[in-house]
This record gives C-alpha cells, structure tokens and sequence, in this order.
C-alpha cells in the first residue's frame, strides 16, 4: 500500500444560527486538516510523481482567511455587503465540522479524478478537521477513480 499525508492550517469563521449557545455568533477559528489518501499504487506522472502535495494542500488553504457558511445563511450571500471570494457556502444544515470535512473530502476525490481520470482505482481518502485543540472530526471511505 502507499499512502499520502498532507496537513494544512487555515483561520476561517463561521456561525451555527440556531446552536443555543456562543457558537450562534460569528467566531473563527485556526483549523487544522489533514489528508490521507491510501490506495495499492498510486498511479505517477511524467515526473513519477502521484498527487501534488501541493494541490491537497491548496483545497484546505483556500479556505483562509474567509467564512463558511450555509445556504440558508443568506446575509452572507449579499454581494454587496460580502465580498463573495471571501464566503463559501458548504452544502447542509449548517457550517459544522462535519460538513466541511464531508466538503474537503469531495474535492480531494475531485483532485484525483483530475489528476489521474478513469482509472477505475480505489482509493481510501481520510479527511480529519481539528476544529479546536480538543475537537476532531474524521470522515473516512473509499473513492473508485
Ligand atoms: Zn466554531
């Protein structure tokens, strides 16, 4: 087996409208990630590289410096009070944890299909978020790319 391992850092904010308790605010935090992709080989490139280090790392840094949020937090979504480059609305109930690892895991996926389409692999793509020094979600399956 072979296995990739990258770890990121980003300062992003976000709220939970509706959480009874200080996280309704709007508060940020310095997110930890990281990205392990496991598979039997990976596939290489010209170079006999497999996936760019850089490119995974780049999912979880692009979201420094701005606000998750979630569809139904429409005062985000004014243009014109928020620059949209600074606002990105993950899918679901709200901008938890959870949903942003589920988030990051479908573009890690993408990131492969990118880099290496239709190869028909299996690839076991771990995604942990470390919300706070004592918070951690994982989501862990498999990717057939
Ligand atoms: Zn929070």
């Amino acid at each position: 087996m072979e296995k990739i391992i990258v770890h990121a850092k980003f300062h992003t904010a976000h709220r939970q409208i509706g959480y009874p308790g200080h996280c309704c605010h709007v508060h940020g935090h310095t997110w930890r990630g990281t990205v392990t992709v496991t598979t039997e080989e990976f596939p290489r490139d010209d170079l006999d590289m497999s996936l760019d280090f850089g490119d995974l790392k780049k999912l979880m840094r692009d979201l420094d410096h701005k606000i998750i949020v979630s569809p139904n937090d429409t005062e985000f979504a004014q243009s014109d009070l928020f620059d949209p480059e600074g606002v990105v609305v993950l899918p679901g109930r709200g901008p938890s944890v959870e949903n942003l690892a589920v988030w990051l895991w479908d573009r890690v996926r993408d990131c492969i299909r990118a880099k290496f389409p239709d190869r028909g692999k299996t690839y076991r793509i771990e995604v942990l978020i470390q919300e706070t020094e004592n918070n951690i979600f994982v989501v862990e399956k498999e990717a057939v790319v």
